[in-house]
């Protein structure tokens, strides 16, 4: 039997897995990816995308289009429950040190479409949806991947480097006997939907806003067609029930007093938060980016931007090695520096974010540092450096 060979299979068409493939294809490096679904995944989930991550998705000719799609966030703001604004910060701060100064809320499944369609102009990259990679196989210097398809059909195909980008149940994962289980917070996540324009019901919102009240905390995000709520919810308390109408309206009236009857509920769901990073990136020619390599809190909205990170780190190294231009110890450096942002920089910032939060003391004085940083602009640009992973992502190579 003759298996077909690639240099590069990505497994997964999430943001991350068709980040590298992109990545690879601009290089000249065939490339498949795998992905088990039909089609690409419209789920909500991921809202933010970082400037560091803008300069880089401009790099590869999406980011003006994602933008068109997205909302702009210039300025942070954090509220008590009076809604006094305690706070306020400005992306200017970062003028000068990337090509985009402010956050971009837009849905993850805007920008897949246009990594899709990307791809589809370089004839050596392919895309194979309803392709479930079940096993993967070292072989000297190949790996053999295992594809089953609608029909049950098995096949092999061999390929020089995989990129497991399959998601936090990473079967790749699992099939090199990896450890998967994430460390779970005792809280998990509860996103409210609305689509009442919140900033019209408090004038001067920013669409990025931080309650932080020890009577109640919470985020609120303006989308470019809706407003989400983000609270914490004990562990203990049934997820049924925290997304049960009569819950839902009782904690808007908590969380936004005297405005809460306005507020039309479109949805509400929990989601799990959990941290968690494989030991290695690297498993000799399985290389693991995105959910697939690590989890954080989505507190601040970094886990997918770290993924989207990874797919360039691993999509440039690959193809200096495709080219010959880099050998081995350049994959095993890559590994080890996207590990180091991810538990050094990504994990500890978005557990910062929430830190503290039922604490009363520990609250006013996170209140307080924040307000130092407000007040001075060179605290501000390091924050928002900190806080937009500008200074853990690969640089761009473009120049402008
Ligand atoms: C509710 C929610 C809110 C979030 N908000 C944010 C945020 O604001 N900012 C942020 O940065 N992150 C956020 N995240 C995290 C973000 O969604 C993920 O980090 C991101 O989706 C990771 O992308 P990925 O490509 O690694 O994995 P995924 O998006 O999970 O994609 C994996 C792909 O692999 C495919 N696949 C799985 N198994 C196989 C297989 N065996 N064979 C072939 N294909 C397979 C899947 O079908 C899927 O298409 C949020 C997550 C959730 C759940």
């Amino acid at each position: 039997m003759s298996v077909p060979h690639r240099p590069v299979v990505v497994v997964g068409a999430g943001p991350v897995g068709l980040t590298t493939a992109l990545v690879l294809a601009r290089g000249g490096v065939p490339v498949t990816v795998l992905e088990s679904a039909a089609q690409l995944s419209t789920a909500s989930r991921a809202s933010t995308f970082h400037p560091a991550t803008l300069d880089l998705l401009d790099e590869l000719g999406v980011a003006a289009r994602l933008r068109g799609l997205g909302r702009e966030v210039h300025e942070i703001q954090w509220r008590d429950l009076d809604q006094r604004v305690l706070h306020r910060i400005r992306y200017d701060a970062l003028v000068g040190r990337t090509a985009h100064p402010y956050r971009l809320h837009a849905e993850q499944s805007r920008l897949t479409p246009l990594l899709l369609a990307a791809l589809e102009a370089y004839p050596h990259a392919e895309v194979c949806f309803s392709s479930t990679v079940f096993d993967l196989r070292a072989r000297g210097d190949s790996v053999r991947v295992w594809t089953e398809g609608p029909t049950g059909l098995r096949t092999p195909l061999d390929a020089g480097y995989v990129v497991a980008a399959d998601g936090s149940r990473s079967r790749a994962r699992a099939a090199l006997g990896l450890p998967s289980r994430p460390t779970e917070y005792p809280w998990y996540a509860l996103r409210v939907v609305t689509r009442t324009p919140l900033d019209e019901l408090l004038p001067g919102l920013a669409p990025l806003t931080y309650v932080r009240d020890p009577r109640q905390s919470f985020s609120l995000l303006g989308m470019p067609d809706h407003w989400r709520l983000v609270f914490r919810v004990l562990a203990d308390v049934p997820r049924r029930r925290a997304v049960e109408r009569t819950e839902v309206r009782a904690l808007l009236e908590r969380a936004l007093p005297a405005r809460a009857e306005r507020i039309e509920i479109a949805d509400a769901h929990t989601y799990r938060l959990a941290a968690f990073a494989l030991p290695e990136f690297r498993q000799g020619r399985v290389l693991f980016a995105g959910d697939a390599a690590h989890l954080t809190s989505t507190a601040g909205g970094m886990n997918m931007n770290c993924g989207l990170h990874d797919a360039v780190a691993w999509g440039r190294a690959l193809t200096r090695v495709h080219r010959g231009d880099a050998g081995e110890r350049l994959l095993s450096s890559v590994a080890a520096e996207r590990r180091r942002a991810l538990t050094g920089k990504v994990i500890p910032r978005s557990e910062a974010r929430t830190a503290g939060l039922d604490d009363p003391v520990r609250l006013r004085h996170a209140m307080d540092d924040i307000g130092r940083v407000a007040d001075d602009p060179r605290r501000t640009a390091d924050y928002l450096v900190e806080a937009s992973l500008l200074d853990c992502a690969p640089r761009p190579q473009l120049t402008h």
